[in-house]
């Protein structure tokens, strides 16, 4: 079998399992012959199936992201190390990093809270080269994967991935402030029927916060004026759904909002000011 029939076959077996399922077997491809996609597809389509293809395809088959089995996910532009302590970049999340670029293009200093893979911090670092930036994040492994990712980004200069809890008291007291705070808090409703690639695989604790996936907001939102300098901007990822009640939470705070959609047309990020 060549390269082009096996990812035919790969595809419709992945068919059900996966809405991506022509994208999923070549990307399984590229990594089992050890190049890039676009190579693979130019150059390798007659080439025959290396013996690792179909284990990866059984792997997808049974649920697993493609992130974890190949370790990698495009994000922005860039590829970011993700292993299953972090939360899998989604392109969902791009769209905050747009908001962020536009609501604070000339911030100094960045501080994305929960920082987990560092995909939003290291992009705006990277869109920004004037910035520094510090990533708080509770999970020890997330924090490595966040260093990996500086490090192979030749960021490491100018981010800092700091161990911190927003939920204890204190976590804060010598961070100082911020021209811009961003944040991917968890804000799926506990208990949330999820699609077992996500249930399955990726880490609770980014994900679920409370009955209404607001307790995360809750938490922040009070701290956000400390953390902020004078004209700081603050840009939080939100649930499609939750563009009211995160509005509501932000205003008791003091804050101006502003609502950003995602490119599907869902709401997906706010925006606070002073
Ligand atoms: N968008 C993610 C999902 O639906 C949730 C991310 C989050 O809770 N921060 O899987």
């Amino acid at each position: 079998m060549t390269v082009a029939e096996a990812l035919r076959a790969a595809a419709a077996r992945l068919a059900t399992t996966s809405d991506t399922a022509r994208l999923d077997a070549e990307l399984l491809m590229a990594h089992a012959l050890g190049v890039s996609r676009s190579d693979m597809l130019l150059r390798h389509p007659a080439d025959s199936v290396p013996e690792a293809f179909a284990p990866l395809i059984m792997r997808r088959a049974a649920h697993e992201p493609i992130a974890h089995i190949i370790g990698h996910q495009e994000f922005y532009g860039r590829e970011f190390i993700v292993t299953p302590d972090v939360l899998i970049p989604r392109a969902d999340s791009e769209s905050v990093v747009e908001a962020a670029l536009a609501a604070a293009p000339r911030a100094q200093r960045v501080l994305d809270l929960g920082t987990g893979s560092g995909a939003l911090m290291l992009t705006l670092l990277a869109e920004m080269p004037m910035t520094t930036g510090v990533g708080v994040e509770r999970s020890g492994k997330a924090r490595v994967v966040a260093q990996n990712n500086a490090a192979s980004l030749g960021l490491a200069g100018r981010a800092e991935i700091r161990a911190g809890d927003w939920t204890a008291r204190g976590w804060a007291d010598d961070l100082g402030t911020f021209d811009l705070v961003i944040a991917n808090p968890p804000y799926v409703e506990t208990g949330a029927d999820l699609a077992p690639d996500v249930r399955d695989f990726e880490p609770a604790e980014a994900l679920f916060a409370g009955a209404e996936g607001l307790d995360d907001y809750r938490i922040i939102a009070p701290q956000l004026p400390g953390l902020l300098t004078d004209q700081g901007i603050a840009v939080l990822e939100i649930g499609a759904s939750q563009g009211d009640a995160v509005t509501k939470i932000a205003e008791d705070q003091g804050f101006a909002t502003q609502i950003v959609k995602d490119l599907a047309g869902r709401d997906r990020a706010v925006v606070l000011r002073h």
